[in-house]
């Protein structure tokens, strides 16, 4: 029986969790009892060992069943398959976990073997990138830093509204949710100032972000169709753009940002399948200017997450909540993005990570950096506890979170959380 909005696990999960059977995500960890890193997903409060599952053949497809997609430390190879294959696992997943279905629930030693409570489990990195791009997609936060920097009048480029901007960034440092971030050291220029300088930035910020995986690439020379984008795209996760403010200021023309975003972008573990996330879809706001042709879709591409950034800083024990922002906010969807990346003949490989850039949302209690929340530092964020904060502090940890709701159901991605050191 297909699992719909109403059907439930024979795992208990708790109201309010992440990870209903409805989810379903993929992801990369290992447990105490076994080091090696291998593909689960999560239900509740455990991690189904999905290469436990391989080797007793309970999927549909002959690539999965015996083979060995899911005992890999990434899930490139299983990505790699195409979304026909990766939805249906999704599905056998799924009903093995519904309620009324006995295969796993009434056999004890499977699932001693393939259920693991996440008390003795460890997230690692879910998949081997090749390439990290991130996007500007967000109109709110490119009119805000255009304000800031360059004046009301010119506050978006002119290219803005035609083209999704984006800037090639680092793979090497995409790292996993719990990683601490060294504050990185660089170049810097006050604007009084007649020589730059160099030292750890003093304006270090987060960006909210979401962030795609590529599932299947295209050969070089082979642009992907914008209606065509979605079965590209194997699924979404939370992504923190870490970002030094006044290296960038510095650095940033005329080739972009280089070092003020390269020491590092961290990712949330779990990785939640368009699938999932079907009926969460939005309705985009009108683009005008039209876009050209092969940036023009049929059919919704954004959708209806609430994101919420936390601080906890160095001297408190609990969080303080400093944005609440939706990914709907965003004025070019994933399909146009994909679509852009390689309408040049790019190609795109299974994989490949692109990020929304940051999601701003109409008023100021929604913007996605510090940057913007602070306008530039001139109105520090004050916080019950007295603190104030313009930029992150050493011993400061910031954790972003994403969830859809709707009709009782609640599809969550985790977190994606960092703390920073100080400079080495
Ligand atoms: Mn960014």
């Amino acid at each position: 029986m297909p699992v719909n909005n109403n059907s439930k696990s024979f795992i208990n999960v708790n109201k309010g969790s992440d990870f209903p059977i409805q989810n379903i995500p993929f992801g990369i960890f290992k447990s105490k009892n076994n080091s090696k890193p291998r593909a689960g997903t999560a239900i509740g409060d455990f991690i189904l060992d999905l290469s436990v599952l391989q080797e007793s053949s309970l999927f549909s497809d002959p690539l999965i069943n015996g083979k060995s997609v899911f005992s890999k430390e990434h899930l490139n190879d299983f990505m790699a398959l195409g979304n026909t294959i990766c939805n249906q696992t999704r599905k056998d997943i799924q009903e093995l976990l519904e309620e009324n279905n006995p295969v796993l629930r009434d056999n004890e030693n499977l699932r001693l073997d393939c259920l693991i409570p996440v008390s003795e489990t460890e997230m690692c990195m879910p998949v081997d990138i090749g390439d990290y791009t991130d996007f500007y997609s967000s109109k709110q936060h490119a009119t805000n830093v255009g304000i800031m920097f360059r004046g009301k009048e010119n506050a978006l480029m002119p290219n803005w509204l035609h083209i999704p901007v984006a800037y090639h960034g680092r793979a090497s440092s995409v790292v996993l949710s719990g990683t601490e971030i060294v504050r990185p050291k660089g170049q810097t220029k006050a604007d009084d100032a007649e020589m730059p300088a160099f030292g750890p930035t003093k304006l270090l910020d987060f960006e909210l972000e979401m962030g795609f995986f590529v599932g299947t690439g295209n050969k070089l020379g082979e642009p992907i169709n914008v209606n065509n984008a979605g079965e590209n795209i194997f699924g979404m996760v939370l992504v923190n753009d870490w970002s030094a403010r006044d290296i960038q200021k510095w650095e940033y023309v005329p080739l972009g940002p280089f070092l003020a975003k390269n020491f590092a972008t961290s990712i949330s573990p779990w990785i939640v399948t368009l699938d999932a996330l079907e009926q969460f879809k939005t309705k985009r706001e009108e683009q005008i200017p039209e876009v050209l042709p092969y940036l023009k879709n049929t059919g919704d591409w954004l959708y209806d997450i609430n994101l919420e950034v936390k601080i906890i800083t160095k001297n408190s024990e609990e969080s303080f909540t400093i944005s609440r922002s939706n990914s709907k906010y965003l004025y070019w969807d994933i399909c146009q993005q994909l679509a852009h990346h390689s309408v040049s003949g790019c190609n795109m490989r299974t994989g490949d990570l692109l990020a929304s850039g940051t999601i701003s949302g109409p008023d100021k209690s929604s913007y996605g950096s510090l940057l913007e929340l602070t306008w530039r530092g001139s109105e520090p964020l004050k916080f019950s506890n007295g603190e104030e904060r313009k930029f992150l502090q050493d011993g400061d940890t910031l954790i972003i979170t994403g969830y859809c709701e709707k009709d009782g159901v609640r599809i969550g991605f985790g977190e994606v959380s960092g703390k920073i050191l100080p400079a080495v």
